[in-house]
């Protein structure tokens, strides 16, 4: 089979467990030959992402919390001292207070918006602004979103206001970067049982209503939104930029959701 990353260096930035969507990406990128490096969020995560970078033959692992700009600084400073160049990033990360997942967006309180726009957008461009400079032969950006971002979702609330100021963003940032040959687009992923889906309220509900109303009637999986990642961040996708790529099962098309969810 070919190698579409053969050569390419990448940074994976959202490993949590073997959950994570970004561990589908880390494998369909591994798959490709890319040579990949990892940050993880605090010690406790440490541990279990070690040995899973193991699993795709990678060692270059660094801590880094996206809401501290001097961790964000060591973490590019460690890639440097060890990659000459980057290829690729892949931001998979996402947060906001469990609390306000549910209920209304409108009771949504002060502090925990800043929060989750720091973390949930305000990282990406952090972390693109500092992949810039060592993108020296080009490069792709990629970071995750959902449809939320475009109608209203039960419970995802300002989760939902984040993600549309990331989908902004990506173009925005496509059009600082395009001179450079450096790509920035977003992927679209319908829900997917992880540990940051697991803090929204009925999320179970959600699931169940896209894999009955999706033009696939089925839900999409990680390693799916890993060969969709793998074509944007590789030369197949040269000429895309500032893109939302949907990988929903086509759910983002359907305009009659006729299909009610049996109770769950
Ligand atoms: P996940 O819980 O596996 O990953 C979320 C990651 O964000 C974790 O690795 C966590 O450590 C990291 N993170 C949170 N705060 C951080 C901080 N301050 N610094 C550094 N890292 C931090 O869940 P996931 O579903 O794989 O989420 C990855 C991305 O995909 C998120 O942006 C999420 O919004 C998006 N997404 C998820 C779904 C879904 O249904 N699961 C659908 C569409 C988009």
């Amino acid at each position: 089979s070919s190698k579409l990353l053969e050569g390419k260096r990448g940074l994976i930035m959202g490993l949590a467990n073997d959950k994570s969507i970004a561990w589908g990406i880390a494998r369909a990128c591994a798959d490709h030959g890319a040579e990949l490096a990892f940050s993880y969020q605090g010690e406790q995560l440490k541990k279990r992402v070690v040995p899973l970078a193991e699993q795709v033959g990678s060692s270059l692992v660094l801590e880094c919390d996206v809401s501290d700009e001097g961790s964000v600084d060591r973490l590019f400073a460690g890639i440097e001292a060890e990659w000459d160049k980057l290829d690729f990033i892949v931001h998979a990360i996402g947060f906001s207070d469990k609390n306000e997942l549910r209920g209304r967006y409108v009771d949504t309180s002060r502090d925990n918006f800043m929060m989750t726009m720091d973390i949930s957008v305000y990282s990406f461009t952090a972390v693109v602004r500092r992949a810039e400079k060592l993108m020296t032969e080009g490069g792709s950006c990629l970071t995750l979103t959902y449809y939320g971002a475009e109608q209203v979702m039960p419970h995802y609330n300002v989760m939902g206001i984040a993600k549309a100021a990331l989908e902004a963003s990506v173009k925005y940032l496509a059009e600082d970067l395009g001179k450079k040959d450096i790509r920035v687009n977003a992927i679209s992923a319908g829900p997917i049982k992880t540990l940051a889906a697991s803090g929204i309220g009925d999320f179970r509900y959600i699931l169940k209503w896209n894999e009955l109303n999706s033009p696939l009637r089925r839900n999409v999986t990680q390693d799916e939104v890993g060969k969709s990642a793998v074509y944007l961040l590789s030369d197949l996708g040269s000429g895309v930029t500032g893109e939302n790529l949907h990988v929903d099962a086509g759910y983002h098309i359907v305009g009659m959701k006729a299909v009610d969810a049996p109770d769950i």
